[in-house]
């Protein structure tokens, strides 16, 4: 016969004490760990807690609004958090695109000029694989990436790359 609620909460609270995990306890009674954690913890439900959270929605809001930060390349008002250290940006949501599109196009050229990752890496200070990384990422924005020139490389004027 299957514990009541009460029952479970109470064996759950026993097997704690007696120095089990969540896991170990959820394991026992048949149920998953986070219903074990909510029976130990009847005050931080996540019903509590989404209510909580609402009840600081509007000061937290409040607070973003009085907090905002001016943006140092362009000067305009960067977005809610801009102040909050999780969430700091240095620049607006305008300026980080236009400083990815500079940034793509500066890789973009050199890459048309027949530079490999590696050459490009070493040109603007960062790692082959992060000048990888960036170039598909431009490509996924729509710029048109000529294919490394590996292949081009390294032989003689009549063959012909695959
Ligand atoms: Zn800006």
């Amino acid at each position: 016969m299957a514990l009541s609620r009460e029952q479970n909460i109470a064996k759950a609270r026993e097997l704690r004490e007696q120095g089990l995990v969540l896991r170990e306890i959820g394991e026992r009674l048949g149920v998953h760990q986070v219903t074990v954690w909510q029976w130990l913890n009847p005050g931080k439900t996540r019903d509590k807690q989404r209510k909580d959270a609402a009840k600081r929605g509007p000061a937290k809001r409040q607070w973003e609004r009085d907090n905002r930060a001016g943006c140092p390349q362009c000067g305009s008002e960067m977005g809610q958090g801009s102040r909050s250290p999780s969430k700091r940006f240095d620049r607006c949501a305008a300026c980080r695109r236009t400083n990815a599109r500079s940034r793509w196009g500066r890789l973009i050229s050199l890459r048309e000029q027949g530079l490999t990752n590696r050459e490009i890496a070493s040109a603007t200070g960062t790692t082959a694989a992060a000048v990888a990384s960036t170039l598909y990422t431009a490509g996924q924005h729509g710029f048109e990436v000529p294919p490394p020139p590996y292949w081009s490389r390294g032989k003689s004027s009549g063959q012909v790359a695959a």
